[in-house]
C-alpha cells in the first residue's frame, strides 16, 4: 500500500482555473453535508443534482443557484451524457444503487465518485471498475479519513513503524439506531448492517495503519438488542483480521451504542484516537503525548485532493479508486462468512 501523504489545506480564493462540475445523486443527510464541503472546495463545484423529489430539485436549484437543465431525476440521468456542464457524478444513494448508478454515470462518459460502502460485494465492486476502465472515466471512493489529519498521523505512525511493528489493534464504531423505517436496516438496501456502514472504517484503518492485506478473518454477531428493528441485519459485529507482519485487529461495529474509538499497541510505544473516525473534532495522543492536528472540512478535503487530480488528467491513486473499495469489500464479505460459519476464512 503506498504512503499516503497529507493534502494541504487549499486556499479557495489562490485557485483561479477551472472548477470540476459535480452533480450529487441522492439528496439525503450527507449530500447536504457533502454540498457544504463542495462550497468550500477550491477545485470543485455543485453544479447539479439528481433526485426522485421534484420539491428537493427546486430547493436545491435556489439554494445553489443550479442551472435548470443540471437538475436531474432518476429516469432522465442518463441524458447526463449530454450535458457538458457535468464533469462528475457523485453518488449518494442507499448501498444497494451504488453499483447502478456508477455503471450508469460511466455509460454517460462522466468521471465517477461513489460513497462507501462502495457496493453489496466484492463481485459487484469489480463490475463497477470495469465499467468505468472500459468508459475510460475515473472511479473514486468517498474515503474522506485519506484526508484528515489525525488519521494521516495514524497511518504514517504505523507504517513508518515510529514505535516499532503495531502489534494490536483495536478499532470500534458505532451508534444506537431506534428508527425502524430507515432504509439502513433493510437487508435489500443496505447489504449489512453497521459493519457495511461503520465497521468499514474500523477494516480501512486496520488495514492502513499496517500497510498491508489481512490474510485471515475471523467474527462472531453479537447479542440481538431489538427484534424488531434487527431482523434482517446484523446489531452488532466483532471480528478479528490477522496481518502478516504479526498483527492482529479486533474491531466492533454496533447500532446498539455509541463508539468512536482507535487504538494501536506496537513494539515500543501506542497511539490512539477517540473520538477518531466521525466528523471529528478528533482527540488523540500516543506514548509521547497528544496529538493536536487542525479540525478541517474533510468533505472540502476530500473534494479538492480527488478534483485537483481529475482536472490535470492524472490517474487517481489506488488507495482512493475503486480498487480500495474493493479491498474493503472483500474483507467485508469474508467478515461476514466467517460470522455465519463460525470458521476462519482465508483471505492469501
Ligand atoms: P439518507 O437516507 O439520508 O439519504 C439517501 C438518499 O437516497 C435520500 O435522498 C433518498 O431520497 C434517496 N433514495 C433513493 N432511493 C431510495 C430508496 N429506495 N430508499 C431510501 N432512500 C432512497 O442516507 P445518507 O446518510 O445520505 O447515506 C447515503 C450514502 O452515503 C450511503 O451509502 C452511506 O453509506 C454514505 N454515507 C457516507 C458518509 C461518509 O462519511 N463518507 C456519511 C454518511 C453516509
Amino acid at each position: 500500500m503506498p504512503k499516503l501523504m497529507p493534502v494541504a489545506h487549499v486556499d479557495k480564493t489562490k485557485y483561479t482555473g477551472k472548477k470540476l462540475n459535480v452533480a450529487l445523486v441522492g439528496l439525503g443527510r450527507y449530500a447536504a453535508i457533502l454540498a457544504d464541503g463542495l462550497q468550500a472546495s477550491a477545485y470543485c463545484k455543485l453544479a447539479g443534482v439528481v433526485t426522485g423529489h421534484p420539491e428537493k430539485g427546486e430547493a436545491w436549484k435556489k439554494q445553489y443557484n443550479l442551472a435548470d437543465k443540471n437538475i436531474y431525476n432518476y429516469s432522465n440521468f442518463d441524458s447526463i451524457d449530454h450535458n457538458p456542464d457535468i464533469d462528475v457524478v457523485y453518488i449518494v444513494l442507499p448501498n444497494s444503487m451504488h453499483k447502478e448508478y456508477t455503471i450508469r454515470a460511466a455509460k454517460g462518459g462522466k468521471h465517477v465518485i461513489c460513497e462507501k460502502p462502495m457496493a453489496l460485494n466484492a463481485a459487484d465492486c469489480e463490475e463497477m471498475i470495469t465499467a468505468c476502465k472500459n468508459a475510460g472515466v475515473q472511479l473514486a471512493i468517498g474515503y474522506r479519513l485519506h484526508y484528515e489529519p489525525y488519521n494521516l498521523e495514524l497511518k504514517r505512525l504505523g507504517q513508518e513503524k515510529v514505535f516499532g511493528q503495531v502489534r494490536l489493534i483495536e478499532a470500534s464504531l458505532g451508534y444506537r439506531t431506534t428508527d425502524p423505517g430507515e432504509w439502513r436496516l433493510k437487508k435489500a438496501l443496505a447489504g449489512g448492517g453497521p459493519l457495511m456502514n461503520v465497521g468499514i472504517y474500523c477494516v480501512q484503518s486496520s488495514r492502513y495503519v499496517s500497510g498491508e492485506e489481512p490474510t485471515s478473518v475471523t467474527a462472531q454477531f453479537g447479542p440481538v438488542t431489538d427484534n424488531k428493528l434487527f431482523n434482517e441485519v446484523e446489531a452488532s459485529i466483532i471480528w478479528q483480521l490477522d496481518f502478516p507482519g504479526g498483527l492482529v485487529s479486533n474491531c466492533t461495529s454496533t447500532y446498539a451504542c455509541g463508539v468512536d474509538r482507535f487504538f494501536a499497541s506496537a513494539d515500543y510505544g501506542q497511539f490512539e484516537l477517540s473520538p477518531g473516525i466521525s466528523y471529528g473534532p478528533f482527540k488523540g495522543k500516543t506514548s509521547n503525548g497528544e496529538l493536536k492536528f487542525p479540525d478541517i472540512n474533510q468533505q472540502a478535503a476530500q473534494m479538492d485532493g480527488i478534483g485537483k487530480l481529475i482536472l490535470e488528467n492524472k490517474p487517481l491513486p489506488s488507495h482512493i479508486a475503486g480498487e480500495e473499495g474493493l479491498k474493503d469489500m472483500k474483507v467485508i464479505d469474508a467478515i461476514y462468512k466467517a460470522a455465519a460459519t463460525g470458521e476462519r476464512i482465508m483471505l492469501a
